[in-house]
């Protein structure tokens, strides 16, 4: 049996060692510790913002994102419907109702237009704007830039905007994508990365919600660190949250971080590589990159037409699993969610049948040529066989 082919794993190969050694030698290793800010201010540095408040997950950061921009029990928040589920769960934490916004044809990301036609049909009144078949206050935007490409999101800032309506985005794919120059996480009122075991960078596990609003950054600050007021008497003003992130992870952050622009570059070439070898494949696709943007290739996607390619995504799926090679479906489309039942959908068509056909393939950082050669060997190979 070829050895395991993984779909996306960690890769450590920089100063992670010596300044997790480092927290373990001086004895920082908790919830603060020079690890914490100096982490905090590079993801900051990278996503053109000037603050960044660490967390202990991705998840968390968005809890407190979508808190912090004025979402409420009640509320309606837009989010993207080809996503994975962490960005709804956030709304649901909050009481609130997530509205699933479908993705575009092209490059699979929330669909600008369907918000714009969502938007002009609700009511203006004194306390917000109302979507008008539920009664309720739309609160925010949360579009997920997914993959590792970015969302059409100068014009989606552009329209909410126009109504009022915070963006926060879920950056957690995409951190080290440009659009235009600008980095992904740069737009919006806030934006949230991951640091999840299978992201671009890794701090096992861990968050970094970014903005450039000083007093969101002092809130979000307080809030994820249980809203301490007297650290010598214990007085907290509100109910607050502990979702630090420890001195131990953020050192692994802050080696990982050093590695970004190598990684993206890698990604890139992983995505270059398959793009060149199954793009003119029979009943195969490649996911692309839209004019402007430099996408980091997070997760490397193809689409499988399975009346020309011979058989469907999933079977397509258990053949290279039988070789010992990993793939990955996308999400199940969360307004099929059976987490998040009876919401509200604008189109979702594109989403089901991106579900349908869709497989991610090996690319991790560390994936070798010869490895990459194999897979995409085989899945030229399984075509019509
Ligand atoms: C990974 C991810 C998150 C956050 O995940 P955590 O595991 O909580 O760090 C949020 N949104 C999306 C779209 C993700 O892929």
């Amino acid at each position: 049996m070829s050895d395991f082919i993984p779909l996306c794993v960690p890769e450590i190969r920089g100063n992670e060692w010596a300044y997790v050694k480092d927290c373990l030698d001086t004895g920082w290793v908790s919830s603060v510790g020079g690890y914490v800010d100096r982490f905090e201010k590079s993801v900051a540095v990278a996503s053109g913002r000037t603050h960044g408040v660490a967390t202990c997950n991705g998840t968390s950061a968005l809890h407190i994102a979508l808190l912090l921009a004025g979402v409420a029990p009640g509320d309606e928040v837009l989010v993207s419907s080809l996503t994975f589920v962490a960005p709804a769960n956030a709304i649901r934490y909050l009481g609130a109702h997530p509205i699933f916004v479908d993705a575009e044809e092209a490059y699979w990301q929330m669909d600008v237009s369907l918000v714009e036609g969502f938007l002009a049909r609700c009511e203006r009144r004194e306390s917000g704007l109302y979507n008008p078949a539920s009664g309720r206050r739309v609160a925010a935007v949360l579009p997920v830039h997914a993959l590792g490409h970015p969302v059409e999101i100068t014009r989606l800032v552009g329209v909410a905007a126009r109504y009022g309506i915070p963006v926060v985005e879920d950056a957690t794919e995409s951190l080290g994508a440009t659009i235009n120059g600008q980095p992904v996480g740069s737009h919006g009122l806030s934006a949230c990365f991951s640091f999840n075991g299978n992201k671009i960078l890794t701090t096992g596990g861990g968050g970094v919600l970014v903005t450039n609003d000083d007093a969101l950054s002092v809130r979000a600050k307080y809030l994820t660190t249980q809203a301490k007021d007297d650290p010598v008497e214990y007085i907290h003003g509100e109910v607050g949250f502990n979702y630090r992130l420890t001195n131990l992870q953020a050192a692994m952050g802050c080696a990982q971080m050093e590695s970004l622009p190598a990684y993206v570059d890698r990604k890139r070439a992983i995505a270059e590589r398959y793009v060149g070898e199954l793009s003119g494949a029979p009943g195969l696709s490649c996911m692309r990159e839209a004019p402007g943007v430099r996408s980091s290739f997070w997760m490397f996607t193809i689409l499988v037409d399975s009346s020309v390619y011979g058989m469907d995504s999933r079977a397509l799926l258990r053949a290279l699993g039988s070789e010992n090679i990993q793939s990955r479906p996308l999400w199940q489309p969360l307004h099929l969610s059976p987490a998040h039942p009876g919401s509200e959908v604008l189109g979702g068509a594109v989403s089901e049948r991106l579900y349908r056909d869709a497989l991610s393939l090996p690319c991790s950082v560390g994936l070798r040529d010869a490895d990459q050669e194999r897979v995409i060997r085989l899945v030229r190979e399984l075509a019509k066989s």
